[in-house]
């Protein structure tokens, strides 16, 4: 038997939000899901506050976990950020430590946790990769998330340097798909745009576009992202960081990301800019080419038809949908 035959037990903190959702989807649909020696715990805040010891003692206690998939943070967008960057810091802070130290402690295998291209220098050079994670200072809207998502990399580095375990960490670029969080002042550019646009339809009234639109994103659809972040957890066996993004050709505006949901949600009313809105960081274009290395086949689904099926999601769940 290789160790990958070996029973896994996979505790996926975070494992209702986006990222978690589209990683329950795609197991559920994988072709030889009973054939795999792997069972999953998904965990909302519900199940175990993360931010506290006990209770993430108690959690890991319940499901001995042998691999964790670490979703769970304080996640939001440029605007929830820019009003909350010391609870980003410090809750964020809390829930790694917690944690990793009580993985470390229940002799968890394997550690996966999220880190994100906007924790990356503002002043840097492009395409980013994955040398850079500390290189600088990271933009002022979100000090305080990439500062406590940089210390994951730091705790990573500890605890291999000084107890030999393998914990790693993926950085998506910006995440979109269904079971985001559409809420429009908290959530990301994509999940608001795409409610804004169902309610300017319902209501007769202009789409807003937050800034300039002129920032550049790259976008990466969560059920491709879950793929990747499954890659990981089976075979990529390194305590650095690897970039999960699309290519940097596939980079775009936010007025084309606004265009492409305009499109899919079939919006032919009025489209206005408010610039009194922050536009954020300008870019934050990452490579890929470490991810190519290993996987230079992988398909990642396009954009158009992701934000289509993204907001077909949303206007068939609108009821129960995060917003
Ligand atoms: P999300 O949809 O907001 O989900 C967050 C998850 O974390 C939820 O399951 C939530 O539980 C859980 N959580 C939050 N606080 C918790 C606490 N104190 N204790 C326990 N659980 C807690 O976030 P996401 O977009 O899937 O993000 C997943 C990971 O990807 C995060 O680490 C994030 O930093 C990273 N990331 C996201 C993006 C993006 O564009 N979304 C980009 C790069 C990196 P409840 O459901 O109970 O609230
Ligand atoms: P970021 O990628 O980490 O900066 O976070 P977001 O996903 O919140 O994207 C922010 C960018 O989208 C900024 O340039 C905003 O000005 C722009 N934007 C346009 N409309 C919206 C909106 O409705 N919500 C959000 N969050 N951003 C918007």
């Amino acid at each position: 038997m290789t160790t990958s035959d070996q029973a896994k037990r996979i505790l996926v903190t975070g494992g209702t939000g986006l990222v978690g959702s589209a990683i329950k989807h795609v197991i559920e649909n994988e072709p030889d899901r009973d054939k795999r020696n792997e069972e999953y715990f998904f965990i909302s805040s519900k199940d175990c506050d993360l931010r506290n010891r006990e209770e993430t003692e108690v959690l890991f206690k319940k499901h001995q976990p042998t691999h964790v998939i670490h979703l769970a943070a304080l996640v939001g967008g440029l605007f929830r950020n820019l009003s909350r960057n010391l609870d980003f810091f410090r809750e964020n802070m809390e829930i790694n430590d917690n944690v990793l130290s009580v993985a470390y402690q229940t002799g968890v295998k394997k550690v996966i946790s999220c880190l994100s291209t906007c924790i990356f220098p503002d002043k840097t050079t492009y395409p980013i990769d994955e040398t850079m994670v500390h290189s600088g200072p990271p933009h002022d809207s979100n000090f305080g998330y990439s500062y406590a998502k940089r210390m994951i990399d730091v705790l990573n580095r500890g605890y291999f340097v000084q107890h030999g375990v393998q914990y790693t960490s993926i950085i998506p670029t910006n995440v979109y798909g269904p079971d985001d969080n559409f809420n429009i002042e908290d959530g990301h550019v994509l999940p608001g745009l795409i409610h804004k646009c169902y309610l300017a339809k319902q209501n007769n009234t202009p789409l807003i576009i937050w800034g300039s639109g002129k920032p550049l994103r790259q976008f990466i659809y969560s059920y491709d992202l879950a793929k990747l972040y499954l890659w990981v957890l089976r075979e990529y066996d390194s305590i650095e960081p690897i970039i999960l993004s699309v290519g940097e050709e596939d980079e775009v505006s936010i007025k084309q990301a606004a265009e492409a949901v305009v499109k899919a949600m079939n919006f032919t009313g009025e489209i206005k800019y408010d610039t009194t809105r922050a536009d954020g960081q300008f870019k934050k274009t990452a490579s890929n080419a470490k991810l190519r290395r290993y996987l230079p086949d992988f398909q990642f689904t396009p954009f158009e038809e992701a934000i289509q099926y993204t907001c077909d999601w949303f206007v068939k769940n609108y009821d129960r949908a995060r917003k």
